[in-house]
C-alpha cells in the first residue's frame, strides 16, 4: 500500500481508503460480523483511512465501524466522519447541532477525537452559513483537541470550490467524479491543490454502477448512463475481465488525490481491491470501455436528479 499526504496536514493516508456507507446497509443487508471482518481486512491490508457519516444507515454504520475498531491502537488509523446530514432530506448545519453531532459520533465510534470532521453534502445547506457558522463551530472543537482536521463533502464541484476559496479547510471529498464515466474532478484538482486542500476521491465504482452487479435502485444517474455502464460490464465479462477492477485501477492511478475511497461490507472485496491496484491496467480493455461509455461521459445529476447537461461548468 502506498501512502500520500492529506493536503498540508502532515497526515499520511493510504491511497486506497475505506468507505463505510455499506456498513449502514446502503447497498443491501449484510451480516454484522462480515462488516467487522471487512474493516479488519482493510486494516490488515494497510488501509489506514476510514470514512463514515451519521447519515449512513441512520447512525448504524458508525456503530459497526466503532465496534470493528474497538481495541485497535488509535494512532494506527485516520478516522473521518461527517456532520450536518442525518437523513435523505434531513440537514442541520447549525453550530449547536454539529457540535452535538461530533460528540454523538465519538460515542458510537468509541474514541475521544476525530481526525477529520466534514460538513456532509454542503450543496443542501446555505454555503455562506457553512462558512460563517458551521466551520467556525468545528474550529472550536479543533481548538479543544476533539477534532484534528476540518473538511467539506458534496457532489457539485463549484460548491466545494466556493467554500475552499473562502474558508480555511483541510480537505474536500468529491464523489463519482473521477471515474471511467465522469472525470470532472480532474479540471478542479489544481484549484484545490493551490489552496493546500487534500482531495478525497470517493466512489470510484460510481456507487456500484461500474460493477457487474450494477447500480442500486436509488442510484441518481439517468437510465442512459446506467445502460452504458451495464454495457461496459458486459463487455468486460465477455473478455473474462471485471469492470470493477478496471474502474478502481483507473481512479486510483488518476494521481493528485490523497486517497480514493471505495466502499464495501465484504472482506473479499477489500482483498480484491488491494490486489487490483497493484496490477497494471489493461490498456486495450480501457480503450474499449472508454468507447462504450463515450456517449454518457461527464453526465451526472443535480440534487439527486439525473440530468444530461454538464452541471456547474468549468472551474
Ligand atoms: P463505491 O463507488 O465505492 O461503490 C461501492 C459499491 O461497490 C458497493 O456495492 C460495494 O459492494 C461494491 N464493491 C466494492 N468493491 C468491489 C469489488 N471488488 N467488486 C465488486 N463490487 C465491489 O461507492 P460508495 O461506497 O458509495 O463510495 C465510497 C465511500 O465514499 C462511501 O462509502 C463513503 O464513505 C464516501 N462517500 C461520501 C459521499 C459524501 O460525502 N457525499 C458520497 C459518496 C461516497
Amino acid at each position: 500500500m502506498r501512502y500520500r499526504a492529506l493536503g498540508r496536514t502532515g497526515l499520511q493516508i493510504s491511497e486506497l481508503g475505506f468507505g463505510a456507507s455499506p456498513l449502514g446497509a446502503v447497498y443491501g443487508a449484510f451480516a454484522r460480523q462480515d462488516g467487522v471482518a471487512t474493516v479488519h481486512a482493510a486494516l490488515e491490508s494497510g488501509i489506514n483511512f476510514f470514512d463514515v457519516s451519521p447519515y449512513y444507515g441512520a447512525t448504524s454504520a458508525e456503530s459497526v465501524l466503532g465496534a470493528a475498531l474497538h481495541g485497535i491502537e488509535r494512532s494506527t488509523y485516520v478516522l473521518a466522519t461527517k456532520v450536518g446530514r442525518y437523513g435523505d432530506t434531513e440537514f442541520d448545519f447549525s453550530a449547536e447541532r454539529v457540535k452535538r453531532s461530533v460528540h454523538e459520533s465519538l460515542r458510537r465510534l468509541g474514541t475521544d477525537h476525530l481526525d477529520l470532521a466534514q460538513c456532509h453534502d454542503i450543496e443542501f445547506g446555505d454555503l455562506d452559513r457553512i462558512i460563517e457558522e458551521t466551520l467556525p463551530a468545528l474550529r472550536e472543537l479543533q481548538d479543544a483537541g476533539t477534532v484534528r482536521l476540518i473538511g467539506v463533502t458534496g457532489y457539485p464541484l463549484p460548491a466545494l470550490a466556493y467554500v475552499a476559496q473562502r474558508a480555511d479547510i483541510d480537505t474536500i471529498m468529491s464523489y463519482c467524479q473521477y471515474t471511467l464515466q465522469d472525470r470532472r474532478l480532474a479540471a478542479w484538482r489544481e484549484r484545490f491543490a493551490e489552496r493546500g486542500v487534500g482531495i478525497l476521491n470517493a466512489s470510484p465504482l460510481a456507487m456500484g454502477a461500474l460493477t457487474s452487479r450494477g447500480a442500486p435502485p436509488w442510484h441518481p444517474a439517468s437510465a442512459s448512463v446506467l445502460e452504458r455502464c451495464a454495457a461496459a460490464a458486459a463487455l468486460c465479462r465477455e473478455r473474462g475481465a471485471d469492470l470493477a477492477k478496471l474502474a478502481l485501477q483507473y481512479s486510483v492511478s488518476g494521481g493528485g488525490f490523497s486517497s480514493t475511497v471505495v466502499g464495501s461490507a465484504d472482506p473479499a472485496n477489500v482483498h480484491r481491491n488491494v490486489r487490483w491496484i497493484g496490477e497494471p491496467i489493461d490498456q486495450s480493455l480501457l480503450a474499449d470501455v472508454e468507447s462504450c461509455l463515450a456517449s454518457v461521459r461527464e453526465q451526472g445529476w443535480i440534487n439527486g436528479r439525473a440530468e444530461n447537461q454538464q452541471p456547474g461548468g468549468e472551474p
